[in-house]
């Protein structure tokens, strides 16, 4: 991400890039915060390491500090490493879906279990049976009987004797017997991981074949997280995790340490003891609660906002007098491709729709973007302002210090008259609405 953000504004004057000593200087205090929030110390090495060599030379927003331009690079990289914003249960499968849930002893899973349940009966209006496989610590059946009562859901009937494994079979002849939609495993945890404990888990999760395995862990594990992450991925190949406890004071750190260590998302986050204190996963927010530099954050972003409509501005006036040369047209095609593509930015312009949908492909990528950019950057700065001057010779020198075929200098060629046309005429019905297009 920090490496698009580089290129975007590479093109741009006026703005000092990222220096070597700018980001150690920051990366400095990003890692004291990660250790602060309990980021695994394996973990923070890594990530800043990875960010680091991402961030020296990318540029800084004009009114931006360089370390306030770093806190906004790790903190864009930390959520884009935490993972996807919706990653909801998956019941994608033949009824009843088996749902395992595993963890230690006290990390929230037994009230996990009611919590999803009721979720999963009151918002989706699933029938739940749930049984624990909890043979170790007196009155665990009870407990999830006593939660299954209150939600109203179904609890498997209890019978004393059995084995974790037994029970898992029971659950599911009962669930498939019963019209069950889903059949949730509540297992007994241990104080620490054993191989006791990794056994009894793998066995169960091979005669119950669960849809979902979820590994259900405080918020405040701190630097036992990405131990425990991995082992139980390594042996039972977690399906995502569920975070508890994150209305405590923990800052988050251990979901970046588990979801490095595993690559498994987070689903959901515990924020409570009561039935209803379970939330979905938004990584922006875990990403701010980890770094606790939410102001500089949106700092940075609101300078970068500011930049993009003072260029808008720029843009429009040179519009208007019909001065939109190719120098111009590599700046849109620098920010076209940090707004996700030239059509979808010519469909928000006014006028400009149909000629989105004339464009060679209606879904640009960004290597054309790229190549248009070399394109462009093989011209010299007389034949940028006067693209004129490219008659034939020259066009073919421009393809080969560009590596392209003259073909695809002529397209440009044409594509920046189309656009200059195009924006002559728009921009007589009212610059001021095209700069805010651009703005945003
Ligand atoms: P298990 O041993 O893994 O089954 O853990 P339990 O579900 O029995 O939970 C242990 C304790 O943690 C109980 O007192 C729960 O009320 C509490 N607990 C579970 N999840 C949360 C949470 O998200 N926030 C808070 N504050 N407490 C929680
Ligand atoms: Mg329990």
């Amino acid at each position: 991400l920090s490496d698009r953000l580089g290129k975007i504004f590479s093109g741009l004057t006026g703005r000092g890039a990222l220096s070597e000593a700018d980001v150690s200087a920051a990366l400095r205090e990003v890692r004291r915060a990660l250790i602060e929030a309990d980021v695994s110390l394996e973990v923070v090495k890594a990530f800043t390491e990875q960010v680091g060599a991402r961030a020296i030379g990318a540029e800084v927003t004009r009114s931006v500090k360089p370390g306030q331009q770093v806190v906004k690079i790790v903190h864009d990289e930390l959520v884009a490493v935490l993972g996807e914003e919706a990653n909801p249960i998956s019941l994608n499968a033949a009824a009843p879906v088996p749902i395992l849930m595993v963890g230690l002893q006290g990390s929230g899973k037994t009230t996990t279990t009611g919590k999803i349940a009721k979720r999963l009966k009151d918002k989706q209006g699933k029938k739940v049976l749930l049984a624990s496989l909890d043979t170790r610590r007196p009155a665990a059946m009870e407990q999830l009987q006593t939660l299954g009562a209150q939600i109203g859901v179904d609890t498997l009937e209890i019978i004393a004797g059995q084995s974790a494994v037994d029970i898992a079979k029971r659950a599911l002849n009962s669930a498939r017997t019963g019209g069950y939609d889903v059949v949730m495993l509540d297992t007994a945890g241990r104080t620490h991981i054993d191989e006791e404990l990794m056994e009894e888990t793998a066995q169960i999760k091979a005669v119950s074949n669960p849809h979902e395995i979820l590994l259900v862990a405080d918020s405040l594990t701190g630097q036992d997280a990405v131990n425990l992450a991995r082992s139980f991925d390594q042996r039972v190949d977690i399906t995502g995790i569920v975070l508890t406890r994150v209305d405590g004071d923990g800052r988050g750190g251990a979901a970046l340490s588990m979801r490095a260590a595993t690559g498994k998302p987070i689903k959901l986050i515990g924020v409570g003891e009561k039935m209803d204190a379970l939330e979905d996963f938004h990584p922006k927010r875990i990403a701010d609660r980890i770094l606790g530099m939410g102001d500089i954050v949106s700092l940075v972003e609101k300078a970068a906002a500011n930049v993009t409509a003072e260029d808008a501005q720029k843009m429009a006036k040179k519009m208007k007098k019909g001065q939109f040369d190719l120098d111009d047209l590599m700046g849109q095609l620098q920010q076209m491709k940090k707004m996700g593509g030239m059509a979808s930015l010519m469909k928000m312009m006014p006028g400009m729709g149909n000629l989105a949908k004339s464009l060679p492909d209606g879904r640009t990528d960004d290597k054309i973007f790229d190549r248009q950019v070399a394109i462009i950057q093989s011209m010299t700065k007389k034949e940028r302002a006067k693209p004129d001057l490219l008659n034939a010779s020259r066009r073919k020198r421009i393809a080969k210090g560009a590596g392209v075929e003259v073909s695809e200098i002529n397209k440009l060629i044409k594509m920046h008259r189309q656009m200059a046309d195009m924006m002559k005429k728009v921009s007589r019905g009212g610059a001021g609405g095209l700069a805010n297009m651009f703005g945003g």
